[in-house]
């Protein structure tokens, strides 16, 4: 009850265009189905086993996203049923997701993950890495991914100017690589900004997918 409730007050209050990825991490699978029964469809984990675990119990229409970071031996377990990766860190990584998609004749939609935030966080690319990445040769020859934007995770503060300050150079990235690389490309669309606690300054500053868990599920346990 309470999560339909949690979800029917955000439904409510943020703009149709935004897309919100339920972040059922931690979460059993009777939560994930509770939001389900809801109306939510799209979810996000951030751990491959768990993600594999709740992919065969849970109904086969849900999109599930992957949010947190991807070790490349892990590629080959999600790509057969992974809707949308945020979390393509590197060229490595994405050069092993379009390899394994191949191989399914399947094409996997990604969002490089950029750092934006200060010195805490260890992974996302800096957006001097991206723009090599994009121009390179072999970028050009990886037909089975596809990339669809940006994500970013603001620095974990109080301080929301700093928070604001963040999206919008993430937005500022994405205008850059837009018109750099995907002016003609319509897929390159998607800004994944903003959790529970900033999905309000994320939508401010221009997302259009919010990572949201705890103000749906309820807090998880600490050091998660
Ligand atoms: C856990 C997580 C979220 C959601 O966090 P909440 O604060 O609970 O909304 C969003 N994005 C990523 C990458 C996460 O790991």
């Amino acid at each position: 009850m309470v999560i339909a409730q949690n979800i029917a007050r955000l439904r409510a209050e943020i703009p149709r265009h935004i897309k919100i990825v339920a972040v059922s991490k931690t979460m059993p699978a009777d939560k994930v189905q509770e939001a389900y029964n809801a109306g939510q469809r799209v979810f996000g984990e951030n751990k491959v086993q768990e993600l594999l675990e709740k992919h065969p119990v849970l109904p086969a229409d849900i999109a599930w996203h992957m949010i947190g970071h991807l070790q490349t031996n892990k590629v080959k377990f999600v790509v057969p049923f992974i809707r949308l990766i945020h979390s393509v860190d590197s060229f490595k990584l994405l050069f092993e997701i379009n390899k394994e998609a191949r191989k399914i004749n399947k094409r996997i939609d990604c969002l490089l993950q950029i750092r934006i935030a200060g010195e805490e966080t260890k992974f996302g690319m800096s957006i001097a890495d991206a723009v090599t990445l994009l121009d390179s040769d072999e970028f050009k020859n990886l037909d089975n991914i596809r990339i669809n934007g940006l994500m970013g995770m603001a620095t974990f503060t109080d301080d929301r100017t700093r928070v604001k300050n963040e999206f919008l150079k993430l937005a500022e990235y994405f205008n850059e690589l837009k018109s750099k690389f995907f002016l003609h490309d319509p897929s390159f669309a998607e800004l994944s900004m903003g959790m529970s606690g900033d999905y309000d300054i994320a939508i401010e500053t221009g997302a259009t997918i919010l990572r949201i868990g705890s103000l749906i599920f309820g807090e998880r346990k600490k050091n998660y």
